[in-house]
């Protein structure tokens, strides 16, 4: 085999690689790790266990590290386009999962496109307070820098818990 056969480079800017086991140099591996086309974040057992970027090239757990799951891959989101220069990414819904919200919210007047969004903001980021059952919910990117998606998934018979889950009022309300 000759030696330029042998010379990998980086699929992103073409640089030569010093590591053949990698396909993105340094640089183009941090970029595409630091401006993600969406986060994952999965819970079980009420704790959060997974943290992906998803980048154009690569994903990484950056919560632990681990390799990714088969499971959670298969929301690899995909670039929709609105038009040439706007768009967002959207997850697929894989088999067995069902979509609970789908929508988007604006960093500046805090602007949510539904109802639910403000429910799921109270009760998983206020609130903390992460379910019994495996819950993944996706921030996609948007052409709209002031704007995130939100997409958030249950498995299908775990709906109904969903919907109590998301409609709990909290111990001082189930009291009174
Ligand atoms: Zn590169």
């Amino acid at each position: 085999m000759s030696k330029a056969s042998e010379e990998k480079t980086c699929i992103n800017c073409g640089v030569a690689l010093v590591n053949g086991r990698r396909s993105l140099c340094p640089d183009c591996e941090a970029e595409d790790l630091e401006t993600p086309s969406a986060i994952l974040m999965a819970t079980k057992n009420r704790r959060l266990y997974s943290r992906i970027h998803f980048g154009n090239y690569i994903e990484m757990d950056m919560l632990n590290g681990n390799p990714i799951s088969r499971g959670l891959l298969a929301f690899r989101p995909h670039w929709v386009p609105t038009d040439p220069w706007r768009g967002h990414y959207e997850c697929p819904i894989p088999e067995g999962w069902a979509r609970v919200i789908d929508g988007w919210f604006c960093g500046v007047d805090g602007h949510m496109s539904n109802n639910d969004i403000e429910r799921f903001h109270q009760r998983w980021e206020v609130e903390k307070d992460y379910p019994e059952f495996e819950m993944v919910a996706v921030f996609p990117r948007t052409s709209n820098v002031l704007t995130c998606g939100l997409e958030v998934f249950v498995h299908t018979e775990d709906l109904w818990k969903y919907a109590q889950w998301i409609n709990h009022e909290g111990i001082g309300h189930a009291i009174a």
